[in-house]
């Protein structure tokens, strides 16, 4: 083939599909052209739950322009900056008081968890828990794809790697909290958390809790099991039981942290489900840190693991040449700053809230709706063949991306994930900008709405 005849020169998806490319946007609409032919789009999911201060504000280029005048790159190892410095400090006197003492900044979600892992193993080196190299995370999780982030998460899409992956000996998997489908007939959520806790602590026994270095989860799933918040009692739980093996308890908030969904203004979506005494050991974040105008994640540390560094070595092991990068750094910074100062972390708590229960009501009686959960500024449909017995739509219909494309068409930007022949079901998640109003979420309860009515006719 000429490089002429190629469709698209860009070696993601599809390898020869040309995805619509978004021309421009402004505040939570944005313009995508396909084959010729411009559309409209609210954008309801922001990319993949990225978004936060919307399209094209105008004091994010002011940001950019300053920040370019005075930082680009210095190599961390050697010559640090200080917006790195102003980021982590930022984050952590925007965290309660007391739950994180030191940060480390990266490119990517992925790059954070990979980063995670090596500096929990470093943790147990550090007490001479030699032997302390299992990391459990749940099953149906996603984690990022690099080989250590994909070795933590436990999908289909992730499995086709199985092969190249750490030892699965190494990643044991835990049950999935999932109340709509796992949560017995009769049981109360006591009850249902109380096995799921019985669940992991004979997981860790049978593994060997000497070995057991970390339980991984994410505290609001989003991309594989849809926005499932986690019952009263079941994340406190996993710290009880982190606590009584000394196994480090570790919280992805890549795709809902950062303010998405946080109750009282703040940045971290456990402060919804954990007090601090019982906060992460460590955590990683990402997506709406840059809001979408620069590539930044990070990684979150607790005091009790900073000193356990501090005592021994003194040394975190490993620099990425990007590491902390001081442009990154203070535009995400101002980013935050913007955001806290005009209150949109309670916006989109609120709105969101408000978004959940307006879907609940208007797909209530849909056919095909099973469940719309969710919180704050990250919520999901699940789409079921039978609402009585739940049972899913075959592989074979792609429901999710059906109701994703007539979104789409209609207007509006959702993500699908398709049931996975996993537990888990077709589903769509969204997740707005921070500057959502109420009239953005009518549009977008509107869209949705019809979008399903209309997927529920073509599949009669
Ligand atoms: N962790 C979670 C929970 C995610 O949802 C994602 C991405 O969607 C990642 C990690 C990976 O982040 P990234 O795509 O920035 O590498």
């Amino acid at each position: 083939m000429t490089i002429e005849a190629q469709k698209s020169y860009i070696f993601q998806g599809k390898i020869d599909e040309q995805v619509p490319n978004v021309l421009k946007g402004e505040g939570v609409k944005i313009t995508v052209e396909h084959n010729g032919v411009t559309q409209e789009l609210i954008d309801g999911v922001t990319g993949a739950a990225v978004g936060a201060l919307g399209w094209g504000d105008p004091d994010v280029l002011d940001m950019i322009t300053e920040a370019a005048k005075v930082t680009s790159y210095s190599y961390p190892a050697y010559i640090g900056n200080k917006y790195s410095e102003a980021l982590a400090k930022f984050y952590i006197d925007h965290s309660p008081e007391g739950a994180f003492a030191s940060a480390l900044w990266c490119g990517s979600g992925s790059e954070s968890n990979e980063n995670a892992l090596k500096i929990i193993r470093q943790y147990h080196l550090e007490k001479n828990n030699v032997k302390k190299i299992k990391f459990i995370s749940r099953k149906t999780s996603y984690h990022g794809f690099t080989i250590g982030s994909m070795s933590i998460s436990s999908n289909p899409r992730t499995a086709t790697f199985k092969d190249i992956l750490l030892p699965s000996e190494q990643c044991p998997k835990m049950e999935v909290c999932y109340p709509y489908r796992n949560q017995k007939k009769n049981e109360t959520t006591e009850e249902y958390v109380a096995r799921l806790m019985t669940n992991l602590e004979e997981l860790i026994l049978k593994e060997d809790p000497e070995t057991v270095a970390a339980v991984i989860v994410e505290t609001l799933p989003g991309s594989s099991l849809g926005t499932s918040p986690p019952p009263p009692g079941y994340l406190p739980g996993i710290r009880k039981l982190c606590n009584k093996y000394d196994v480090i308890m570790m919280l992805d908030e890549v795709m809902c942290g950062t303010g998405r969904v946080t109750p009282n203004g703040g940045l971290n979506c456990w402060e919804n489900f954990l007090t601090v005494e019982e906060g992460p050991d460590i955590q990683t974040v990402g997506k709406t840190l840059g809001s979408g105008y620069v590539t930044i994640a990070g990684i979150l540390i607790s005091p009790k693991m900073r000193n356990v560094f501090l005592e021994g070595s003194g040394r975190s092991m490993g620099a990425h040449t990007y590491s902390g990068h001081g442009f990154n750094c203070l535009v995400a910074l101002k980013i935050q700053e913007k955001i806290q100062a005009q209150g949109l972390t309670k916006n989109i708590f609120k709105m969101g809230n408000l978004m959940g229960e307006k879907l609940k009501k208007t797909l209530e009686d849909s056919p095909v709706v099973g469940d719309v959960r969710g919180l704050g500024g990250f919520w999901s449909i699940e789409f079921v063949k039978n609402k009585d017995t739940k049972e899913s739509f075959p592989l074979a219909l792609d429901v999710t991306h059906r109701v994703q494309d007539q979104c789409f068409d209609n207007g509006l930007t959702v993500m699908g994930n398709q049931g996975c022949n996993d537990g888990t079901g077709d589903h769509v998640s969204i997740a707005p900008h921070f500057i959502v109003t109420e009239e953005d979420i009518d549009s977008i309860v509107t869209i949705l709405t019809k979008s399903v009515g209309e997927i529920v006719e073509q599949l009669k």
